[in-house]
């Protein structure tokens, strides 16, 4: 689950990932489940008690992807306890589920409560494919080499996420917390910033579990851009125009999904 929070004063405009079920009809050959292990389906139960902090955090919004959510055998009691808080969800099938359920869900709760999108990810990102089309976009916008190095920077440094999530539960556990945990992340990240991290990023890598975007190996061959220049743009940590100062008030942001993020682990620890 990725979660997105707000404290007082920040938009309501956040939103939180959340897999119901891991379980797929179909077998992509990019898709992340392959390196998961197998989890249980999401009890209804357990989700309404994490809505209910949600709510407290301000979170309105989430988006339920999978696997393929529609084999949640309870679907319906979730979207229900959605609707009962008066949060909305966006729902996304790979169009092989029980798209006459969705149907039904969507005409019992409201477009208001739930939306439905289709999923239509490439598994082997042909170069006139969506995501190629995106990544030439982006780099259209920020550069290749922008849009290379923060490629590789997810790939590589994403896993120390685990470091700070370790921090947040021991910090929770000893009754404190961590104001900004996305500040913790920055100094593991810095302090592991060494050539040796760009090793072994082979053409299956998959990063992060919600990145469904195809290989990393791909779209830096369609970038185009010098092997040189990208390591050394994916070593730097603190870079004097970082993406995050195009957000307003970031910082305020930030320390509502830590305090979210916390209530959450402490709740569920
Ligand atoms: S990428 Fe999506 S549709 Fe494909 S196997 Fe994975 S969860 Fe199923």
């Amino acid at each position: 689950m990725s979660v997105g929070g707000r404290g007082p004063g920040v938009r309501s405009d956040f939103f939180v990932q959340l897999y119901p079920t891991l379980r797929c009809n179909l077998a992509c050959g990019f898709c992340f489940n392959r390196g998961l292990p197998p989890l249980p389906d999401v009890d209804p139960a357990a989700f309404a008690r994490m809505l209910d902090n949600l709510a407290a955090a301000g979170v309105a919004t989430l988006d339920l992807l999978g696997g393929e959510p529609t084999l949640h055998p309870r679907l319906g009691e979730l979207i229900a306890a959605l609707a009962a808080r008066g949060m909305r969800t966006t729902l996304s099938t790979n169009g092989r589920g029980d798209l006459a359920l969705l149907e039904r869900l969507e005409e019992r709760f409201g477009r208001g409560t739930l939306r439905v999108g289709v999923s239509v990810n490439e598994g082997e990102a042909p170069a006139d494919g969506r995501e190629a089309r995106a990544d030439r976009a982006a780099a259209a916008v920020a550069g290749a080499d922008a849009l290379a190095s923060a490629l590789v920077k997810v790939h590589v440094f994403a896993p120390a996420w685990e470091a700070v999530v370790d921090a947040m539960v021991y910090a929770v556990r000893s009754r404190t917390q961590y104001v900004n945990a996305s500040a913790l992340f920055q100094e593991i990240v810095a302090s592991n910033a060494d050539p040796e991290r760009l090793k072994g990023l082979g053409p299956q890598e998959q990063g992060h579990p919600t990145d469904r975007h195809p290989p990393l190996a791909h779209r830096l061959e369609a970038l185009s851009v010098d092997r040189e220049r990208l390591a050394a743009a994916s070593l730097v940590t603190s870079p004097t125009s970082p993406a995050i100062a195009l957000v307003e008030d970031a910082e305020t942001i930030e320390q509502g999904l830590s305090a979210a993020e916390q209530r959450l682990i402490a709740e569920t620890s």
